[in-house]
């Protein structure tokens, strides 16, 4: 299968601290994502402050979509991910209908990691680990600061997911299912984050409402930025373009075009016998 390489990076243009531009820093390798729509190499650009004055400038600022996308050194999409615990949950799919299904999709992933996916994705369900506040809290407190990431974009369980993490280290601070994504639902999980990390330096989210009013309500005068979807939106048409390939390539094989063609020429054959009858 040819590779698809799709280039990512920060949605921040200019530094949260300094207000400088931001600069290469370095590129890290293709590294594989098996999502429900098919594999796709996802290359990360990872950018810095060009202040050298700065306090941010040994920081390192990845692509949020991708951190969205799938969990940090993980293969599997969080969307295959939330999937495999839908089937679980709310299907009770035994383990061999979920590989059954999995496969029939192209994913092929053994048994038992079946068992670790579902028992990663309700830890993060839960509220994620507990025990590792202190150690984030305490790597954030040496960089002087965190940006704050927060994707409401997956479901668990027919809820909306939010994920909450520090986009500089890309560790995942609060994750949560809500019973809905009404604003009410939403503010107490940015309120836990806020007692156990303290205020971000900014927000990076997409344009969900209830997002966009909690952060006014709780961070006012913190700059929110806006999660382009640049990335994902090169995925769709990245994968997209592989199908259709594919399609076309069958439908020439099969030699499509000419039984739709003698089919139609039918069709208006019939139609016609049929009005010169009436
Ligand atoms: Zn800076």
């Amino acid at each position: 299968m040819e590779r698809q390489v799709v280039e990512c990076r920060t949605s921040f243009d200019a530094c949260p601290l300094c207000g400088s531009r931001l600069v290469k820093k370095y590129n890290c390798n293709p590294r594989k994502i098996v999502t429900l729509e098919g594999e796709i190499y996802v290359l990360e650009r990872v950018l810095m402050c060009s202040n050298p004055e700065c306090a941010a400038r040994d920081w390192s600022f990845h692509s949020e979509e991708l951190q969205a996308m799938a969990f940090w050194r993980r293969i599997y999409g969080v969307d295959v991910i939330a999937r495999i615990a839908d089937l679980k949950h709310r299907e009770r799919k035994t383990h061999d209908e979920i590989l059954e299904y999995l496969h029939s999709r192209g994913i092929n992933i053994s048994k038992g990691n079946i068992t670790y996916v579902l028992n990663f994705v309700e830890a993060v369900a839960r509220g994620w680990h507990e025990e590792n506040i202190e150690v984030i809290r305490s790597k954030i407190k040496e960089r002087g600061g965190y940006t704050l990431g927060v994707d409401g974009t997956h479901s668990y369980l027919g809820y909306p997911l939010y994920i909450f993490r520090d986009t500089l280290s890309g560790a995942v601070l609060y994750a949560r299912a809500a019973a809905s994504e009404s604003t009410d639902d939403l503010k107490p999980f940015f309120e836990k984050v806020l007692e156990m990390f303290g205020e971000p330096l900014a927000v990076v989210s997409d344009m969900q409402p209830s997002i966009l009013e909690v952060v006014k309500e709780l961070l006012p005068g913190v700059k929110h930025q806006f999660c382009q979807y640049h990335f994902l939106r090169n995925v769709g048409k990245e994968l997209m373009g592989q199908d259709y390939k594919k399609l076309s390539r069958i439908m020439r094989r099969e030699g499509v075009k000419t039984k739709v063609r003698t089919q139609i020429r039918g069709e208006k054959k019939k139609k016609k016998g049929k009005s010169s009858q009436t």
